[in-house]
């Protein structure tokens, strides 16, 4: 197939799959679409570890998602490098008239987003973007008063009514577009992950899809760290291997506490957009004067479970070795992390980004700055978890200590590195004099 005839490139980022893809529905349904995918090497050069299982998981879906666009008579080409210069130098070679890509909201995105299109506007290439990844965009969603909501309950509301219509709209079924693709001779490269300074993983990734019983039984198991009762569908949602609405239609029947989580994600998305200063300051900024300790050595032994907390210790050691945390133990060795041992939330919230497998900007710094206090709709300043009350009530027979901290009950178990009554008073304290209360 000649050049001439690529008149659209599907741009993918957070979408990676056929199925129910917004915008590849719309770019093929058009016709003349090459894929593309580009592993931008500003977010690659930030990555700390070579055996990065995220580069890992998206490097195996381009594999499939290649496979299954030529065996479509398609092309998708992937390229490593910076993004502004890969348009650049493909706009020289193809000249599409249109791309095609879906949203995506994080504040890096937004501005890539922004430059790329006054790229192609320049060379004359028209831009679309479609809402995929959520139900409700994150500017879709507004108070009474116009603005931003800052309290997820009433935000919660609104979502749930606004999901139930999108549920109803079709299906974009992308696989089903006949003689959407074109083949591209010359493209359709995937570099190797050696050749971007990444290496390969013999890491299980958690399965595309959650079966019913989980989902109707979430509400009741949902807190119980020893039990496989949650969705681990975070990575899937985070790229885009699944569709969002595909999950809920599947989850709106059976549990509207597994929906209320799914409004959890974009709650937060909603706040990042409207807030992007949360980044890297407290959403409440009275809470930036909190004089942190930050002592190298609490970290050190927060970061690899040996606080002498056996629930702490279990989260932070189950995260380094699966990549994964139960929702309950983040919030209490996020809870430790900050009250406990005042250390500053984002230097949790860095740690957190660098080993979740499931890590999404938003949802990380929102879930941190709520077990801070420091967040919209957080937790109160004064509200300490007892990691040791939190252990008795959601791992009842210990059965998640014991399988991540096998030597509890021998004397290489480190004694608990702060009291926990003192502790509690200290950080109490802390934030009151901080605070002016
Ligand atoms: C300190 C801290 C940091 C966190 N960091 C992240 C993160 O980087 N990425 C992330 O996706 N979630 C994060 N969470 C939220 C939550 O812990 C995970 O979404 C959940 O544990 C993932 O497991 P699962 O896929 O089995 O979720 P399930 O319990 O099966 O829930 C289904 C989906 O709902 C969404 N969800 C559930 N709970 C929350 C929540 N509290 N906030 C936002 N979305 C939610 C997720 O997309 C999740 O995959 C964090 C929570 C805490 C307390």
């Amino acid at each position: 197939m000649s050049m001439e005839q690529i008149q659209r490139i599907f741009w993918f980022r957070r979408d990676l799959r056929l199925h129910d893809n917004h915008g590849l529905f719309e770019s093929l349904s058009r016709g003349g679409t090459m894929g593309l995918f580009i592993f931008d090497a500003q977010i690659l050069s930030r990555l700390q570890d070579k055996t990065d299982r995220r580069v890992a998981f998206i490097h195996l879906q381009l594999q499939r998602l290649q496979h299954e666009i030529k065996a479509r008579g398609g092309t998708l080409h992937v390229v490593h490098g910076d993004v502004l210069d890969v348009w650049k130098l493909l706009l020289e070679r193809l000249h599409p008239a249109e791309v095609f890509a879906n949203e995506d909201y994080e504040p890096y995105a937004r501005q890539r987003d922004a430059r790329v299109a006054e790229l192609l506007k320049s060379k004359g290439t028209e831009f679309h973007l479609f809402k995929d990844q959520v139900m409700c965009a994150p500017d879709e969603i507004q108070s009474g008063s116009g603005g931003p909501y800052s309290v997820y309950t009433p935000y919660s509301r609104v979502w749930l009514e606004r999901a139930a219509k999108v549920s109803l709209q079709p299906r974009y079924a992308s696989e089903t577009v006949q003689g959407g693709w074109v083949q591209a001779e010359g493209f359709g490269q995937l570099p190797a992950l050696q050749a971007m300074g990444f290496e390969k993983t013999d890491f299980q990734f958690p399965a595309q899809e959650v079966g019913n019983h989980i989902i109707r039984e979430y509400a009741e198991t949902r807190n119980t760290p020893s039990l496989d009762a949650t969705s681990k569908l975070g990575v899937h949602l985070r790229f885009g291997t699944i569709s969002i609405r595909d999950l809920y239609r599947q989850a709106v029947q059976q549990s509207e506490t597994f929906v209320k989580e799914l409004a959890w994600r974009e709650f937060f998305m909603h706040v990042l957009w409207h807030h992007p200063r949360v980044v890297d300051r407290a959403f409440k900024p009275a809470y930036d004067a909190i004089p942190w300790l930050n002592r190298e050595e609490d970290i050190e032994r927060w970061c690899q479970g040996q606080t002498g907390y056996p629930i702490v210790d279990a989260g932070m050691r189950e995260l380094l070795a699966t990549g994964f945390m139960h929702n309950r133990v983040r919030m209490v060795v996020a809870g430790f992390l900050v009250k406990h041992l005042l250390v500053d939330w984002r230097i949790g919230e860095a740690w957190f980004a660098r080993h979740l497998l499931d890590f999404e900007l938003a949802s990380n710094n929102g879930n941190w700055q709520w077990a801070a206090g420091t967040g919209c709709d957080a937790a109160p300043y004064f509200r300490v978890f007892n990691p040791t009350t939190q252990a008795a009530k959601f791992d009842t027979k210990g059965t998640y200590i014991r399988r991540w901290v096998p030597e509890i009950e021998s004397f290489s178990y480190p004694k608990p590195m702060v009291e926990h009554a003192a502790a509690r008073l200290r950080a109490i304290e802390t934030y009151q004099k901080a605070l002016g209360k």
